[in-house]
């Protein structure tokens, strides 16, 4: 793993089960160049996300492992964001609150419902249906102008909930508006390890990235220092199998390229 990086997991802040200085450590370990955390912020109240009032915390202790490490490892300044259609000034306001290297901006919610933990409404409409209203979601999300990754992009088939026919038009539009919006997108390797075990984007969505254009970084998605970089080796094959040379890196909201 010597010179990559991990851009997005989550401490004990949010619903991780670490530390920021023991994933730190446990990352160093590993050999990585570069981590990123990004615990989850939310502006509606749930149980998977830091409170509000935790943010300086989550600000100064990330601040300070910047400098007590940086001699061994960069370690960046990112959160993950929900995206709610309606709420981007306060979302604006509260990115640009925060000294953030870079934003995960993810759809979990389709409405007041919480897909990718509640799984009882599943079925009560088409999945087609569910499909175009969550990547509707995450359209509005890239024009938004919030955010610099979008983060897994297709998490929708989470709980192994595909689509009756067809979507590649849908599809394709989405990623057509996340590279005229100019936006990177997440290599989730978390997904491997949820019922619907693939990489979230699959490979088939990453080659489509891959056709428009689109830049992609390198996120394990992990709730526990194990987790860092779980299977990062499977996925930089995947990568280069499609032709991605390059992934990206962010620094004050300023990306860079970090060759495979
Ligand atoms: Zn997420
Ligand atoms: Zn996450």
């Amino acid at each position: 793993m010597i010179g990559m990086v991990d851009y997005h997991m989550h401490s004990i802040l949010s619903d991780g089960k670490d530390s920021y200085e023991e994933m730190v450590r446990v990352a160093i370990s590993k050999g990585l160049d570069e981590i990123g955390f990004s615990d989850h912020v939310c502006i509606k109240p749930v149980d998977w996300a830091i409170s509000l009032i935790d943010i300086p915390v989550m600000t100064e202790q990330i601040m300070d492992l910047k400098l007590k490490y940086k001699n061994q490892i960069k370690i960046r300044y990112g959160i993950e964001m929900d995206y709610f259609p309606g709420s981007e000034k306060e979302l604006k306001e509260l990115i640009e609150s925060l000294p953030v290297d870079y934003v995960i901006g993810s759809v979990h919610f389709i409405g007041d419902w919480n897909f990718d933990t509640d799984q009882s409404l599943y079925g009560k409409w088409p999945n087609d249906q569910v499909y175009g209203e969550y990547f509707e979601l995450i359209q509005q999300a890239a024009v938004s102008g919030l955010f610099d990754i979008i983060g897994h992009l297709d998490i929708i088939k989470k709980f192994r909930i595909y689509p009756e026919s067809n979507q590649n038009k849908l599809f394709e539009d989405t990623i057509r508006i996340i590279k005229k919006h100019d936006l990177v997108v997440e290599l989730n390797t978390g997904g491997i390890d949820r019922p619907c075990a693939d990489y979230t984007p699959g490979p088939k969505l990453l080659e489509m990235c891959y056709r428009h254009n689109v830049p992609v970084t390198l996120c394990s998605d992990a709730h526990n220092a194990d987790q860092i970089a779980r299977h990062f080796e499977s996925a930089i094959e995947l990568l280069t199998q499609i032709g991605y040379q390059e992934i990206v890196g962010f620094k004050n909201r300023t990306r860079r390229m970090i060759r495979l």
